[in-house]
């Protein structure tokens, strides 16, 4: 591609980006609604309240961070840093789940309506954005699937981006006596027991994924790897299995997942 061409490539992004701010825009106007309904009602205390204020001005407040990293990124070239706005846009999707949890203690009318509307408004950002990412990001396959780090570690590396998704490895954990078999994956850690660890290996070094989610559904949730869509039979990062975390009255109730080709399934409960 020419010098001419790149600069009106960026000219183009800029501007699309610059216009993600009319959504935002809507996206704060519903906030101060929210913000608002929540402030008339007397039945909540204080502190319950501010909370649950805080998490819906997080919505926001995580959105515009993501549009900043994105626009400075791209105006500045440095495209190295586009999992920073990411992480805020899915940091900002973690709180709209959690605050629409919390709405919903209110049984009335309004509330559904207000939940339905910034559910429209948060989506018209999330494309607006994923549009930009997926532009940014050029799409290469890696070539390995799972690395051997040494006798005692190994990755497993997200199909779209590469990304190291899950790691296990033979270590003392942070709340562990003894040395145990310790994974890592994109929804939390765990240890299990170090004997099972030779099982594992071998299975990793014959590159077997589905063997890997089934010794995890064996040894350690009927959830699996969480990484992994069996339907695919590939390994996915938290951003490429869009991984959506669900709450129930404020509470984490679990994490569901939909892989790039569509797949959903519940990835940690
Ligand atoms: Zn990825
Ligand atoms: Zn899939």
């Amino acid at each position: 591609m020419s010098t001419d061409e790149k600069l009106s490539d960026k000219k183009d992004a800029l501007e699309r980006i610059w216009k993600i701010r009319d959504y935002i825009q809507d996206l704060e106007d519903i906030k101060d609604g929210i913000v608002d309904f929540l402030n008339s009602r007397k039945k909540l205390d204080e502190v319950t309240k501010n909370l649950w204020i805080s998490d819906v001005k997080g919505i926001y407040y995580s959105t515009v961070s993501a549009w900043e990293l994105l626009y400075n990124m791209v105006s500045k070239g440095k495209l190295k840093h586009v999992d920073n706005s990411r992480h805020f846009l899915h940091s900002a999707r973690g709180r709209l789940a959690k605050s629409i949890s919390e709405l919903k203690y209110y049984k009335e009318e309004i509330v559904f309506s207000l939940i339905k509307v910034v559910e429209i408004r948060f989506e018209k950002c999330w494309n607006a954005f994923y549009f930009e990412f997926d532009m940014l990001i050029p799409i290469v396959k890696p070539i390995a699937r799972i690395i051997k780090v040494s006798t005692s570690k190994y990755h497993l590396l997200c199909s779209v981006c590469g990304k190291i998704s899950v790691v296990y490895r033979i270590g003392t954990g942070r709340f562990d006596e003894h040395e145990s078999l310790i994974y890592t994956g994109i929804t939390h850690s765990r240890s299990l027991r170090k004997e099972l660890a030779s099982e594992l290996f071998n299975i990793l070094k014959n590159e077997n994924l589905l063997e890997v989610h089934q010794f995890m559904q064996k040894y350690h949730s009927q959830e699996g790897l969480d990484a992994y869509c069996p339907q695919c039979d590939n390994i996915y990062c938290w951003e490429h299995y869009k991984a959506r975390e669900e709450y129930d009255d404020g509470f984490y109730d679990c994490t569901c997942g939909t892989c790039p080709n569509g797949h959903q399934r519940m990835i940690d409960d």
